[in-house]
């Protein structure tokens, strides 16, 4: 067994009874990633020097009997969305082509706080806008389990980079599904939090009322403990929520028995994929088995989810890229005759062909005219479907559904389709609409050996909940121990 096959609570044990060092486990994460990546493409930028000299740091605190908590040590990475001071951040986009952020995103100065080394970033759709990761700019990144396939999107990187085994743990960010999605494609794990939850703050913002940033790894321990470090109150985020923070490990074996699992009838969508379909149904009879109550909910507005998401993300998308105008971030026009020129020559070279879909979208949906037809319906929608999920909780305790329609689909498959790749979030998106939280574990495998993923959905606030539920069923399958084909 490498190091590199252990999940990251059994690193985090290694390390702290002196088996290990950061050191060693850091150097293990760069050798293999120099051995896969070039198959994979996880990582768009690798900051060795900045990794190793954290690992070594780490290291010295162990020696002292000073770790700064448990996650001391464990090498992990983050989602080129999130900004990195010193490290270049482009968001996958050719317009933050060069730019050196200034000072740390929140998320990522925390888990430097716990004392992870960074070992670089992660590929990702550019600007977060997709479902495949080819949006982004600088190629797709390939599925560890075949890699002719996708591993979802946006937060693609950050999920294959766990199944390739480069990493112990990701940052990923969530606006409609691009947590959930990837870890589905990927047999990794998943957490959207409730939004407000996890600060925004240093996230390149896409859609801003709907962005959550969360953390991804290859076991729902795992990311039980990394959403221990992150989830946290910050004032420089003036919608991150002064809620308590939980222990996220405490209740985690606590089992299912007693608890009520909402199964949302309109989640089964016509089209599904009937593997998928079948190991879904499966899981709810594991649920079932294990104690667990299940009631079948309607989401009556969950048919809306779609139209509202791809109105909205793409209405708030359009006004938060207008600060992309060639004179303050990353890429400028050189050959541009005049201010006005400049701006239109940097956006129309740096953005690529779905993010100016989006922003021509966004514009439409908010212009006068059609402000009240699309922009503002599309919010008294969203209010529906929040209210839908508000209703189904109080009557159960969590959903249960599949994370998406289909298993990987191949690169190329839908990527000159746009509607065809919206379509796979239909299961991803309602989630985010109502702030909720949501996770995705493994739930098996298709006959063709893909992993299909399980999603549940939660009340505000309560991840530990949704963990625990995870857990339950983790424990009972083995399927985040196959390692993918890599
Ligand atoms: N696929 C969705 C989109 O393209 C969601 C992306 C995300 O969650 N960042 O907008």
């Amino acid at each position: 067994m490498q190091l590199t096959d252990l999940t990251l609570l059994e690193l985090a044990a290694k390390l702290a009874s002196g088996e290990t060092t950061s050191v060693e486990a850091t150097r293990a994460c760069l050798a293999r990633i120099a051995q896969v990546d070039e198959k994979v493409k996880a990582f768009l930028r690798l900051d060795e020097h900045g990794a190793l000299a954290a690992a070594e740091a780490s290291d010295a605190r162990r020696e002292k009997g000073n770790p700064l908590g448990p996650l001391d040590g464990v090498p992990v990475a983050v989602k080129d969305i999130f900004l990195t001071e010193g490290v270049e951040t482009t968001c996958a986009s050719r317009v933050l082509e060069g730019f050196v952020p200034p000072y740390d995103a929140t998320a990522v100065r925390l888990l430097k706080e716990a004392g992870t080394p960074i070992l670089g970033k992660l590929n990702q759709d550019e600007f977060a806008m997709g479902s495949s990761n080819e949006s982004s700019a600088y190629g797709p990144c390939h599925n560890p389990w075949d890699v002719t396939r996708t591993p979802g999107g946006s937060s693609g990187g950050s999920a294959a980079a766990l199944a390739a085994r480069e990493v112990f743990g990701t940052l990923g960010t969530d606006t409609g599904g691009s947590i959930r999605q990837p870890a589905a494609f990927t047999n990794t794990v998943g957490i959207k939090p409730t939004y407000g939850r996890v600060s925004r703050y240093g996230v390149i913002a896409y859609a801003s009322s709907l962005d959550a940033p969360g953390p991804m790894a290859r076991t729902v321990g795992d990311v039980a403990a990394l959403l221990q470090v992150l989830a946290r109150h910050d004032p420089l985020d003036s919608t991150s929520a002064p809620a308590d923070v939980p222990d996220y490990l405490a209740d985690l074996e606590h089992g299912v028995a007693g608890l009520k699992l909402g199964v949302p009838r309109e989640y089964f969508v016509e089209g599904m994929d009937p593997e998928v379909e079948a190991s879904v149904r499966e899981a709810l009879k594991a649920y079932e088995r294990l104690g667990a109550t299940l009631v079948d909910v309607s989401l009556p507005h969950t048919k809306y989810a779609l139209a509202t998401y791809y109105l909205l993300a793409p209405a708030e998308a359009s006004s938060n890229l207008a600060r992309y105008d060639g004179v303050r971030y990353g890429r400028r026009a050189r050959e541009a005759k005049g201010l006005r020129d400049m701006y239109g020559l940097s956006r129309d070279q740096g953005f690529g062909p779905e993010v100016k879909r989006r922003i021509m979208l966004g514009t439409y949906a908010l212009s006068a005219g059609y402000y009240d037809a699309y922009y503002l319906r599309a919010q008294k929608v969203r209010t529906l479907i929040r209210d839908d999920f508000a209703k189904a909780f109080t009557q159960v305790d969590a959903l249960v559904t599949p994370t998406s329609p289909v298993p990987a689909f191949k690169l190329g498959e839908k990527v000159n389709d746009p509607v065809s790749m919206y379509l796979m979030d239909v299961c991803t998106l309602p989630c985010n609409l109502a702030g909720l939280p949501g996770v995705s574990l493994p739930c098996g495998f298709t006959k063709a050996g893909l992993p299909i993923g399980l999603q549940l959905m939660g009340r505000p606030f309560d991840e530990a909940k949704l963990l625990r539920i995870a857990r339950a069923f983790e424990r009972e399958h083995d399927y985040v121990r196959r390692p993918a084909p890599i």
